[in-house]
């Protein structure tokens, strides 16, 4: 085997190692041999024959060089903490768009993050700039299947959140909330983490209360279209509190509101993407029913803010976390069309079945137990928000019919039927 095959195995394998080890190496050999220390030997024996070990030495730093150039990649600076202060945390479903704004953040805390993830909605590229760095991993692994790992905290992200996507297999929405969570439940309960369940103002259904406190219990239909997200998350709750009060598990329930920001997908297909792209495109912009229903939105740093607050918060039971600024979607769409100057005319589309009407978090708990309310305001998200839809769609990501055969991408067109039965 050549002395280059041997480098390139052991190197795929420990790069990190191996380039520190050889620059050390190299490093020291050369000094040593430019300062004249050591003179003899410069010759080795191979098998019969003596060689030059400078060719050697030349060998190894043009393969240097060349490792160089694959790992030389740049990190975001990262503060060093002690063993003490660096936690080691796991965030299920972090490849998505939420996980990987969190990843972000706990990364730049100094802390070690596992992303695990199993890119049904969620893409490598969200997380790609932390992949090498010695505080990441990113492992693929969906979490119906049990996971052992040993960590401080577990945010619990792992779930389709929009509609099409959720409603697309909801069997296995069903199976991520609920056996997904008694996986990560287990797994906090045996290495004794602080787990971090995202759950949803969903669980609150077509709300009979306005704004929703944390006391609402809710109104949901178990057999519509959306109880495979909406049940499973309140059921995924439910585990939390089983296990906190049987086997004294740490547990901090989020209820976030409609969240939104750089890295949704362009197939996405919630209100904010859909009316962004469509407009970014002079495209008739699709309204559900008659556009009175209403939401509230917060930009997703707020929504990283506090569920980073929380985690780190004495309050254990559910938290609302969201931006009470409210909108019907007919105004929704007109502010879009607004802040991009497009030239699209609204169309009418079938409201999907059991929609709710109106959505609005009431925010005092979070304010008063946790310290958190948001920052950003609606308009000056969506301006970073379609800043990055624009540059997507320029590079060209243009959303192509049937490009992909299978997953939640390939199936926004099955929508309107998944939602109305
Ligand atoms: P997303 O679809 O972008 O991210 C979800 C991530 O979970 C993806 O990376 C996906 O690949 C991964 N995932 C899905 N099923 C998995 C499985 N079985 N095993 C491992 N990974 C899996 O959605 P998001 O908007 O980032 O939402 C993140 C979490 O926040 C979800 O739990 C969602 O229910 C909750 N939430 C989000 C919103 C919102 O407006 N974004 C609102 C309420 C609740
Ligand atoms: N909606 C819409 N047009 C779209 C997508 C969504 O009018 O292209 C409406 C949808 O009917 C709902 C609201 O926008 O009333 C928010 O929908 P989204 O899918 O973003 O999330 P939800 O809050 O329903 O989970």
């Amino acid at each position: 085997m050549s002395l280059q095959t041997s480098v390139e195995r052991f190197v795929k394998a420990n790069k990190v190692m191996v380039m520190t080890a050889c620059l050390l190496f190299a490093l020291a050999f050369v000094t040593t041999l430019s300062t004249g220390a050591v003179v003899k030997p410069r010759q080795k024996t191979v098998g019969t024959a003596v060689v030059d070990v400078r060719d050697d030495i030349v060998e190894i730093r043009e393969e240097l060089e060349r490792l160089k150039s694959v790992t030389n990649k740049v990190y975001p600076e990262v503060p060093i903490l002690n063993e003490f202060q660096r936690k080691r945390i796991l965030i299920t479903g972090g490849a998505g768009f939420v996980g990987s704004h969190l990843t972000d953040k706990l990364m730049l805390q100094g802390h070690e993050v596992t992303v695990m993830d199993n890119f049904f909605t969620g893409r490598k590229k969200n997380v790609e700039k932390w992949i090498g760095h010695p505080h990441f991993e990113l492992v693929m692994h969906d979490v119906v299947e049990p996971f052992m790992i040993e960590v401080d905290e577990i945010y619990h992200l792992a779930s389709p959140a929009s509609p099409p996507h959720y409603m697309y297999n909801p069997i296995h929405t069903i199976k991520t909330n609920s056996i997904g969570t008694v996986n990560m439940l287990g797994l906090a309960n045996r290495v004794g983490a602080r787990l971090l369940l995202a759950s949803t103002s969903e669980i609150y259904g077509d709300p009979e209360v306005h704004p929703q406190t944390e006391d609402y219990r809710g109104n949901v239909n178990t057999i519509g279209p959306r109880a495979c997200y909406d049940e499973a998350k309140r059921m995924a709750e439910t585990m939390c509190y089983a296990y906190e009060k049987q086997n004294h598990v740490q547990v901090r329930v989020a209820r976030i509101f409609n969240t939104f920001g750089p890295r949704m997908h362009l197939g996405d297909g919630r209100v904010v993407s859909n009316f962004i792209i469509q407009a970014l495109q002079n495209k008739p912009i699709t309204v559900y029913g008659k556009g009175q229903q209403t939401r509230s939105f917060q930009y997703v740093s707020d929504l990283v803010d506090g569920l980073v607050a929380l985690m780190n918060g004495n309050y254990s039971k559910p938290v609302n976390i969201g931006n009470p600024d409210e909108y019907t979607m007919l105004q929704f769409a007109e502010k879009i069309k607004d802040i991009t100057g497009s030239e699209s005319e609204i169309v009418y589309k079938p409201l999907p079945k059991d929609d709710p009407s109106r959505r609005k978090p009431d925010i005092s708990l979070a304010k008063r137990e946790i310290g958190w309310q948001p920052k950003v305001s609606v308009h000056d998200g969506l301006v970073k928000a379609i800043k990055y839809f624009k540059a997507e769609l320029d590079a060209g990501n243009k959303m192509v019919k049937n490009g992909r055969r299978s997953g939640p991408y390939a199936a926004l067109d099955l929508y309107e039927k998944n939602s109305q039965t």
